[in-house]
């Protein structure tokens, strides 16, 4: 079976209908990654897997391990498995990096068995070394006052640290200088596994060449038009998107 699968996902916001039709299925240790022109509904859809409240989605099936996701909270969802790596990420104050942490991991363990403070403090010092990060943003208020590489480099902490079953990045490496952005890839590289899958999102090919996809998805007016190898990310790295609309038939 699917590790995750959407069919016909129709997603509308502030009556706009932004997906038309979605269709993707990702197996176990797969990384996917999805490229496409900028407001082709990219966000809309890393949104409306999360059960993000703005978006309504009127049509169409999301399971994760055969699990029915429309019918989860919000909560639910990443208590699941499912991970969203933002690419505006928000402030919360009053919070801190540690403090949210250790509740998300909490959340996903049995009552009873949550991770002592020694563990987790430890893992998180690891974690942060492996991103190079300074170990003053343990205990910063979440995102507050960071600059976007550190809003992005905590957003990869966090996956690191929480271990989804499918983590969604959505446009991690706008703002990311070539360092961060190799220290991200390394990251996910690490995670990497039999058992963990990624969606990737990017407008550039450039994180791919750190992160090699399995498959590369073409987005455009909502929905997936082209699907092939890393070769296809390639392509539009060099010629853009305009042979795939010519391609299609795609007028806009
Ligand atoms: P992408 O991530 O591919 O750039 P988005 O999913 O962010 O695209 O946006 C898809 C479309 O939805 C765009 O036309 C955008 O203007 C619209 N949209 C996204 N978010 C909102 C919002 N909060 N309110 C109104 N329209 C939105
Ligand atoms: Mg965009
Ligand atoms: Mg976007």
């Amino acid at each position: 079976a699917n590790l995750f699968e959407i069919r016909g996902l129709n997603s509308v916001i502030e009556g706009k209908e932004i997906l038309k039709g979605f269709d993707l299925s990702i197996q176990k240790g797969e990384v996917h990654a999805i490229m496409g022109p900028n407001g082709t509904g990219k966000s809309t859809l890393a949104s409306s897997i999360m059960g993000h409240p703005k978006y309504e989605v009127t049509e169409g099936e999301v399971y994760l391990e055969g699990e029915d996701v429309l019918e989860m909270g919000v909560d639910e969802r990443a208590r699941a498995g499912l991970f969203l790596a933002m690419q505006y990420p928000s402030e919360i104050t009053g919070v801190t990096n540690a403090d949210f942490l250790r509740s998300a991991i909490n959340a996903r363990r049995p009552e009873g068995d949550e991770i002592s403070l020694i563990k987790f403090i430890r893992l998180m010092e690891g974690k942060m070394k492996e991103l190079e990060m300074d170990p003053e943003f343990m205990h910063r208020y979440l995102n507050e006052g960071f600059s976007g590489g550190e809003k992005k480099r905590n957003e990869i902490l966090q996956m690191l640290m929480i271990e989804p079953q499918l983590s969604i990045l959505d446009e991690i490496d706008s703002g990311l200088d070539i360092d961060a952005l190799k220290i991200v890839a390394a990251g996910v590289n690490a995670m990497r596994d039999a058992k963990r899958s990624f969606l990737i999102i990017t407008h550039y090919q450039r994180l791919l060449n750190y992160i090699r996809p399995d498959f590369v998805h073409v987005m455009m007016q909502g929905r997936i038009v082209k699907s092939g190898g890393p070769e296809l990310a390639e392509r539009l790295e060099a010629e853009g998107y305009d042979w795939i609309k010519e391609e299609l038939g795609i007028v806009d």
